[in-house]
């Protein structure tokens, strides 16, 4: 007589919200800009201020 297996629900494991801001990666690319005419002369990875990083939203 096999017992009967409950089956398991499937269910999402919870994951963190992501940073809104860097979308979950913890960087942020910034426009740099040089000159009086602040010309654009390219973008760099600086770290997400909003989750310092760590690419999760804070919920407090
Ligand atoms: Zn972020």
């Amino acid at each position: 007589m096999a017992a009967r297996q409950t089956p398991v629900p499937v269910t999402a494991a919870p994951e963190p919200a992501k940073c809104p801001t860097c979308k979950g990666s913890g960087e942020v690319s910034r426009t740099v800009r040089v000159g009086r005419k602040r010309r654009a002369v390219g973008e760099q990875a600086g770290l997400c201020l909003t989750c310092l990083g760590s690419g999760e939203a804070l919920t407090d």
